[in-house]
């Protein structure tokens, strides 16, 4: 999220000034402090905060489970390439990081998906206790 838009020697990078103010706007923030609120604050509702690997969450298809870059048509767009599902890209990777949370949740597992496979969360075989995560 806050690489250098310096880009290479042959490849300059466009905007770098720019990138430059946003990387320092993002890490001025203190992501860790804000888990650390958004932690209590689940915890003081009742509520449980997991976290997930978020790897390769906007590239996996959310029907089938198949990985790969080319899933992800633009910045929106996302349609699997293998089955043809079709929805709004950060939905889709919403419901990826839902599922991956159900499965830590549900049997402490983590879905780690990989590119160019189908990989489905092997914990499936469990239902969740949903209102747990929602509450
Ligand atoms: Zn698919």
């Amino acid at each position: 999220m806050s690489r250098s838009g310096k880009g290479t020697e042959k490849k300059p990078g466009r905007n770098v000034r720019a990138k430059s103010g946003l990387n320092r706007a993002i890490l001025d923030q203190g992501w860790g402090k804000f888990l650390r609120q958004l932690s209590y604050k689940q915890e003081r509702r009742g509520g449980l905060l997991i976290s997930v690997n978020p790897h390769y969450t906007s590239q996996m298809c959310n029907c089938c489970g198949f990985v790969d870059s080319s899933n992800r048509k633009s910045q929106a767009d996302f349609k699997c390439i293998a089955c043809g599902h079709e929805d709004h890209a950060d939905v889709n990777a919403a419901k990826n990081i839902l599922a991956a949370g159900h499965a830590v949740f549900a049997c402490g597992e983590e879905l780690r998906p990989t590119p160019s496979k189908a990989v489905k969360a092997s914990s499936m075989k469990q239902e969740p206790f949903l209102g747990q995560l929602v509450a």
